[in-house]
């Protein structure tokens, strides 16, 4: 067999210039399928952005001499049957899926096709190019063997730069007004354009509007948004990592997920640029370290622990929330600030950062008792950067802790107090931020201490709690009964806050 007779496979999420697969002389075939395309009605900018991103990269890969087969198709396995009788196709290679289902799917291609399919090692990933040689059940263990194995920020003697692994404790500051340097934007060029049409036409139910489109599509662009994000953002990345603004959308993040995620940077070349900044005095090394711990660490350990605890994540639900997601994550309008602009810059962007994914959206579905399955989705169908890999073990792991403890040891659950110290949410808020009980107390004060009262057994049992359910001792019965009864209101009245 020939090299003619072979094709690969890239899917939309695995837009690397360098794919295993890619050998000169083999095929390559791409497809945009309809059906993936409408699974769920996810946000108009991600498709735009994965479908304009594959014909951008199969426009590079003609120019380099491949010949690339993209087309568009019902469904994968119709596409790639097409494929495999247009083409005459004996052999097919494709690197293995991120996302579960569609792993599984590849997997059975060999039978539904009929030729022999290769499955290559999912090199986007950092962790599957070194697999640990042990389960890690921990965060910073894993993060810690990542440095070693990457060499970055340690040391020829083997000990991290600066003497510590971790400088979180000085990446905890409030947004303080100083200028945020605005992101470098790239307006849609004629293919957008057109993938932006035909999308309108082909997803009639996605979400969000991508009328002002405006993200990297290609490996170039990618690469200058590293290069700005690095240049201007980075320095002050650290401090104010968890720092939120009802003005500010991005603050000091890279907003570089949705292009690592498609495989247009690399998850190694990301943190090694950063390490650059760091050596080149550019960049302190509290913002450094913090931004290699997200890259090569949390990034890494989220997806390591997908593969572990699926397919049951996805049905876990250790809390036993039962609660309907509220029709306001839909529109974003409730009295409560802080869930307002956050829900209403997702469903206009398709982003928010990491903190007001945890501690506002999350914070509150966990407190409140939504169905984890139903914030799962809802994230999975807002965001430019969600994928079930990411989502699933963030949502339902670390934010909602209903796996049981086995992303995240504990959960994290917060009162209106963390959200006033890490924000300007509150100023302006129709509810009153410090108090728990009375008509306009704060809804997550008054169902952060019924969360208390409710699992006090099990979250006692649970060291990085105790300390937390020690302030239960200072309320009294009178007070406990109050709390039960405010929330117990609240919650019946969710749709109206
Ligand atoms: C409830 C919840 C849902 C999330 N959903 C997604 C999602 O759909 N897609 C997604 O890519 N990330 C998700 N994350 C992780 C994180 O919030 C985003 O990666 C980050 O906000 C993306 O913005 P950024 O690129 O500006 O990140 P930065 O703050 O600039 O961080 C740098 C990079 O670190 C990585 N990173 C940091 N934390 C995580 C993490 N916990 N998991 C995975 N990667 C991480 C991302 O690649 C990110 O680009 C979620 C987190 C939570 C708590
Ligand atoms: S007072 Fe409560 S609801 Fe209002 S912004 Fe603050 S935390 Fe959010």
């Amino acid at each position: 067999m020939t090299l003619a007779h072979e094709s690969v496979w890239i899917l939309g999420d695995q837009l690397s210039p360098h794919h295993p697969g890619l050998v000169a002389g083999r095929r390559v075939v791409m497809i945009e399928s309809l059906a993936r395309l409408n699974q769920r009605p996810y946000h108009r900018r991600k498709l735009v952005l994965i479908i304009s991103a594959m014909r951008h990269y199969a426009g590079e890969l003609r120019a380099a001499g491949y010949e690339v087969d993209l087309r568009s198709a019902p469904d994968f396995l119709s596409g790639l049957r097409d494929h495999v009788a247009t083409f005459g196709v004996r052999h097919l290679i494709c690197m293995a899926a991120a996302e579960y289902d569609t792993r599984q799917f590849q997997q059975r291609l060999e039978h539904d096709l009929g030729i022999p399919v290769t499955m290559l090692p999912n090199t986007l990933f950092l962790v599957e190019r070194h697999p640990p040689t042990r389960s890690p059940a921990l965060m910073e263990p894993f993060y810690r063997a990542m440095r070693r194995q990457t060499g970055l920020l340690i040391e020829p003697d083997g000990e991290p730069t600066g003497g510590v692994w971790n400088l979180d404790h000085e990446n905890r500051r409030r947004y303080d007004g100083r200028p945020v340097p605005a992101p470098v934007r790239f307006p849609a060029d004629t293919i957008t354009q057109q993938v932006i049409a035909d999308l309108a036409r082909s997803c009639p139910n996605a979400i969000g509007s991508a009328d002002d489109f405006d993200l990297p599509v290609t490996r170039a662009q990618a690469l200058v948004a590293l290069d700005d994000f690095i240049a201007h953002r980075l320095a002050d990345f650290g401090p104010f990592e968890d720092a939120m603004s009802a003005d500010h959308d991005l603050l000091f993040h890279s907003q570089l997920s949705p292009l690592l995620n498609i495989g247009l940077l690399d998850p190694l070349e990301t943190a090694t640029a950063a390490v650059a900044a760091y050596h080149a005095g550019k960049a302190p090394l509290a913002s450094v370290e913090g931004f290699v711990r997200q890259i090569i660490g949390w990034r890494e350990y989220i997806y390591y622990r997908y593969w572990e605890l699926m397919p049951d994540l996805l049905s876990a639900n250790a809390w036993q929330a039962e609660r309907p997601l509220p029709g306001w994550y839909w529109h974003g309008e409730t009295r409560m600030h802080c869930l307002s602009c956050v829900i209403k810059k997702v469903l206009r962007s398709g982003y928010c950062h990491h903190i007001e994914r945890l501690m506002v959206l999350c914070n509150f579905a966990l407190l409140a008792g939504i169905r984890p399955q139903e914030v799962n989705a809802w994230f999975l169908e807002c965001y430019i950067d969600a994928y079930e890999w990411v989502v699933t073990p963030n949502v339902i792991g670390m934010g909602l802790n209903a796996d049981g403890g086995r992303t995240a040891t504990k959960p994290y659950l917060a009162s209106a107090a963390y959200i006033d110290k890490m924000s300007d949410y509150c100023r302006g808020c129709f509810y009153d931020r410090k108090a728990r009980i009375g008509p306009r107390a704060c809804p997550f004060n008054t169902l952060y201490w019924h969360f208390l009262i409710v699992h006090e057994a099990t979250l006692r049992a649970n060291p990085r709690l105790g300390p937390a359910v020690l302030g239960l001792r200072r309320i009294t019965e009178a007070e406990r009964q109050a709390i039960m009864a405010q929330a117990a209101t609240i919650l019946a009245q969710i749709e109206a806050l």
